[in-house]
C-alpha cells in the first residue's frame, strides 16, 4: 500500500519503484534483452557496452533532460532517475552512459544560444556523445580548486596544459567539459574563482595536444587518464563567463548525485530481490537458510534503509525541479543511498555463501560495481563534512 506525503513543490508517492511506472515497465523490458551473461563477456573483454548504449540512446532515454525545443524529451529529474534505477534494479549497469544525460546540463544552464542549439539537439539525437567530464586531478584530488590543468587564453584560443584521472568514457565520448584554472589561485580572491569551464571536440584534439590512455579498474568502467599538452582550443570552446566554472559545475552535481543516487536504488533494489529468491530457495540444516533471522536481518536493514533514502531523493528531485536550493538533500540523498545498496549488496553476497563469489551469479559483479558509489562521484567523508559544515554549522575543516 503507498501513502502519500506533500512536500513544497510535488506530491511523492512512498513505495519505492513505483512512480512512473510506464517507464518503469519500458526500461524493464529494454534491459531483459542485456542479461547477467551480457555484462560478465564486456568485463572479460574490458569492452563498452555499445548494443545497451545504442538500445537506450534510440528509445530516448539519454535525452530525457533535454528540453524538447532540443529535441530531447523534456522529463523532469526524477524521471531521469527512475529510469536509471530501473536500469540497476534490472542487473544492468548505466555507468558507460549515464553522463549522456546529464553533463549537458552545464551546457544548457551556461551555455550561449549558439552553444545550445549548435550541441544540444546532436547530443538528443546521441549523433554526438557529451559524457566525459574532466575534473579530478592525480595530485590534488577531491581538494577540486587547486586544480593544477592550466587554460590560458592566447588570442582567439585558449592553451591548455595539465592532467586528469579518472575521466570515465573519455574514449567512447566525442565531446569534453573540461574544468581548469584560467587564473592563478594566487591571484584570486576566493579560492572557487578562476577556473572555467570548456567544451572540447575531443575528436578535434586528439593526436594536437590532447592524449586519452585506459586506465584499468576494479569494474568495468571505461575510465581513462587525460594529458594535456599545449592544446589549443577556439575561445568559443569557454561554457558561460571565464572564472565562474565553479559554480557552474557545482549546479550539475547535484544533478549528478541525484542520479547516481538512482543507481544506487536501483542497485540494492536487485540484491535485495536477488537475497530474497535465494534465502528463501537455498535449504540447510533441512530448512531455508532464510528461516534464520541472522540470515534475514541485514537483508530487511538495508531494505528499510533503501526506503529512507529513496524518501530523501524524491525531495531532492522535487527541489531541483522547481529551482529551489537542493544540496542538502542531493548529499544526504547520495550518503544514505550508496550505504543502503552496499548494505544490501554486503547481505546478498553473504547469503549466497560460496557462490556468492560464482560469476555467474552476478552477485560479485553488482557488489564490486555498487562499491564504487561510496567514493565517486564523491566519497562519504566528503559528504559528512558538508552536512557537518554546511548544513550544521560546524567549524571548517578545509
Ligand atoms: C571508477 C571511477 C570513475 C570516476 N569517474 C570520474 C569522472 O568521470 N570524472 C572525474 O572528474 N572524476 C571521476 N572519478 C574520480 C572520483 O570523483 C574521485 O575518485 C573521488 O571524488 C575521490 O577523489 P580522490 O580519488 O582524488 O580521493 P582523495 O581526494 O585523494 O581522497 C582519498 C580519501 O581520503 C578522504 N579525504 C580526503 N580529504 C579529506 C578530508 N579533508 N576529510 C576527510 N576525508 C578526506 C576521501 O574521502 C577519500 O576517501 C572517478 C573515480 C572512479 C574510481
Amino acid at each position: 500500500m503507498s501513502q502519500t506525503y506533500n512536500t513544497p513543490t510535488d506530491s511523492l508517492s512512498i513505495d519505492v519503484g513505483d512512480d512512473y511506472p510506464d517507464i518503469r515497465e519500458s526500461v524493464r523490458r529494454l534491459c531483459a534483452d542485456f542479461p547477467g551473461l551480457y555484462w560478465r563477456k564486456l568485463e572479460e573483454a574490458q569492452a563498452y557496452p555499445t548494443d545497451f548504449v545504442k538500445a537506450l540512446t534510440d528509445a530516448g532515454y539519454l535525452g530525457a533532460l533535454i528540453p524538447e525545443e532540443y529535441g530531447g524529451s523534456g522529463m523532469p529529474l526524477r524521471a531521469a532517475a527512475v529510469i536509471l534505477e530501473e536500469i540497476h534494479a534490472s542487473g544492468c549497469n548505466a555507468g558507460a552512459c549515464h553522463a549522456q544525460m546529464y553533463t549537458m546540463g552545464t551546457v544548457l544552464r551556461h551555455g550561449s544560444d549558439e552553444q545550445k542549439q549548435k550541441y544540444l539537439p546532436k547530443i538528443a539525437s546521441g549523433e554526438l556523445r557529451l559524457q566525459a567530464f574532466g575534473v579530478t586531478e592525480p595530485t590534488t584530488g577531491t581538494d577540486t580548486t587547486k586544480l593544477k590543468t592550466r587554460a590560458l587564453r592566447d588570442g582567439d584560443e585558449y592553451v591548455i596544459n595539465g592532467q586528469k584521472v579518472w575521466t570515465s568514457r573519455a574514449l567512447h565520448s566525442d565531446l569534453m567539459l573540461l574544468l581548469a584554472r584560467t587564473t592563478p589561485l594566487e591571484d584570486v580572491k576566493r579560492k572557487a574563482d578562476g577556473l572555467s569551464v570548456f567544451l572540447i571536440d575531443i575528436r578535434n584534439a586528439r593526436g594536437k595536444g590532447l592524449d586519452i590512455r585506459p586506465l584499468p579498474a576494479m569494474i568495468n568502467h571505461n575510465t581513462t587518464e587525460v594529458f594535456f599538452d599545449n592544446l589549443r582550443i577556439p575561445a568559443e570552446s569557454l561554457i558561460g563567463d571565464e572564472g565562474k566554472g565553479f559554480k557552474y559545475i557545482l549546479d550539475g552535481m547535484n544533478a549528478e548525485r541525484i542520479l547516481v543516487s538512482a543507481e544506487c536504488i536501483g542497485d540494492a533494489r536487485w540484491f535485495t530481490k536477488t537475497s530474497v529468491a535465494y534465502v528463501s530457495e537455498r535449504r540447510v540444516f533441512d530448512r531455508p537458510i532464510g528461516q534464520n533471522q541472522g540470515v534475514q536481518f541485514p537483508i530487511a536493514r538495508a531494505h528499510a534503509e533503501v526506503q529512507a533514502a529513496d524518501l530523501v531523493l524524491r525531495r531532492a528531485a522535487a527541489r531541483f525541479a522547481a529551482g529551489l536550493p537542493c544540496g542538502d538533500d542531493a548529499n544526504m540523498g547520495k550518503l544514505l543511498a550508496s550505504e543502503a545498496s552496499w548494505h544490501a549488496a554486503e547481505a546478498c553476497l553473504q547469503s549466497h555463501g560460496g557462490f556468492g563469489y560464482a560469476r555467474e551469479y552476478d552477485v560479485e559483479r553488482k557488489w564490486r560495481e555498487t562499491r564504487l558509489f561510496q567514493i565517486a562521484p564523491i566519497s562519504t567523508n566528503l559528504v559528512l563534512s558538508y552536512i557537518a559544515e554546511h548544513m550544521l554549522g560546524i567549524p571548517r575543516s578545509f
